[in-house]
């Protein structure tokens, strides 16, 4: 079964094909500025030189009319015709509590992603476009939805409710949906197959610390709380969104500062994270370098970062009672080993003890000491293989 996987935002639009018979990769490919100039595709086939394409592509429908014609080219193409392609997966950021699962799309499943769009109106409409540009283009051939949230839907109440009347609460259906679900689920499940141990009998602790940042407690396969809440505004600090403070902080700035509610949202979403507090940079590596160089904000704000993570591990060590292995996942926990010392530093407690050579290493690994009680394993992520093992069991 050859499935295709898509993952569209508003200006670009990613996509990976697999054959499900092993898993391959066949070919993975980027489009982007879509709507804008210097709009290009770069299409990468497993195993021939990357294909890079400067056209207009003035929208996601002549986006996915060149993904396909690049798929099936008879130079650079991985499939014969469109013909070959049996499933479409989407990856769809916001499922509200309508969606515990994915879900083959459909009118229905369309009529109830379209009402989150006031929830997620950067994620869910361009997630939509890239939805119905592949019905027209590959009519007939089922389509699946995978949301960022669904995973978390096995949060339990006490867990995933403000302390906002409860009404109110219900009536504008706020509270913690929790993101980058799909991927806490795949390292959840790979570290168990790692340690060669049934997921559920193990507490997993996932750290997904990428520009935008999220942490899971993964209890016998479920999540049962996560840092990110309502919008993935809430929880860890990150590259440019605040996570947690008070809230009183927000109509403070807004009276202070003049901001509209719109206003204060942009701000709190793009200026604040180790960029605000740092003043030079959301990415890690120039904050790495800035401390590096004795530069006292970049050091603050690698400082808030790991102490942020280290104290939500405490928190799901404690509501899980124990933990049996820490992962870090996406940019910045695959890559920065010196983060992931500081963040386990301190954590012996918990029966913690980094295997500081194989920390330094690259690639998927069990980083901690033989006999250590707490594994720490470097996983990195997969959500489009996991979007097409969705669709695969579904349109199967
Ligand atoms: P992601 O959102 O998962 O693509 O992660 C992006 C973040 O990972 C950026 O802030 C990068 O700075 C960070 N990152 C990627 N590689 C490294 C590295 N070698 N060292 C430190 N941070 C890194």
């Amino acid at each position: 079964m050859i499935i295709l996987v898509i993952n569209s935002g508003s200006s670009s639009l990613k996509y990976q094909v697999f054959d499900m018979q092993n898993e391959t990769l066949l070919a993975k490919g980027l489009v982007e500025r879509i709507g804008l100039n210097g709009s290009l595709l770069t299409h990468r086939p497993s195993g021939k030189n990357p294909v890079v394409m400067e056209t207009d592509i003035p929208n996601h429908d002549t986006a996915i009319q060149m993904t396909v014609d690049a798929l099936t080219h008879e130079e650079y193409g991985v499939i014969k015709s469109l013909k070959e392609i049996d499933a479409v997966g989407h990856r769809v950021a916001h499922g509200g509590d309508k969606f515990p699962d994915s879900a083959i799309i459909n009118e229905k499943a369309l009529a109830d992603i379209r009402p989150l769009f006031e929830v997620a109106p950067l994620h869910n409409p361009p997630a939509v476009m890239g939805i119905e540009a592949c019905q027209h283009m590959l009519p007939g051939v089922p389509q699946v939805a995978v949301f960022d949230t669904a995973f978390h839907q096995s949060i339990p109440e006490h867990a995933y409710m403000y302390a906002l009347p409860y009404d109110l609460a219900k009536k504008y259906s706020l509270r913690r949906y929790g993101f980058h679900g799909t991927s806490h689920k795949y390292v959840a499940q790979r570290a168990a197959d790692m340690l060669d141990r049934p997921l559920e009998e193990l507490k997993i602790i996932t750290c997904h610390l990428g520009n935008g940042a999220s942490i899971a407690a993964v209890f016998h396969g479920n999540s049962i709380d996560t840092s990110m809440g309502f919008t993935p505004l809430e929880g860890l600090v990150m590259g440019t969104r605040v996570g947690d403070m008070d809230p009183a902080v927000v109509p403070f700035i807004m009276e202070k500062e003049n901001m509209t509610p719109a206003q204060v949202s942009d701000f709190m979403n793009k200026k604040c994270g180790v960029l605000g507090v740092s003043g030079v940079s959301s990415d890690f590596r120039d904050l790495e370098e800035g401390a590096g160089q004795g530069n006292e904000q970049c050091r603050l704000a690698l400082d808030m970062f790991a102490y942020r993570v280290k104290k939500y591990i405490g928190a799901y060590a404690a509501v899980m009672n124990g933990v049996d292995a820490i992962v870090f996942t996406a940019g910045l926990g695959e890559n920065s080993s010196s983060m992931r010392k500081t963040v386990c530093n301190g954590l012996e407690y918990l029966g913690v003890r980094l295997d500081e050579q194989k920390n330094k290493g690259r690639g998927e690994a069990d980083v901690s000491l033989p006999g250590a009680a707490c594994h720490v394993m470097v996983i990195p992520t997969n959500e489009e293989l996991m979007i097409a093992r969705d669709t695969f069991r579904l349109a199967k």
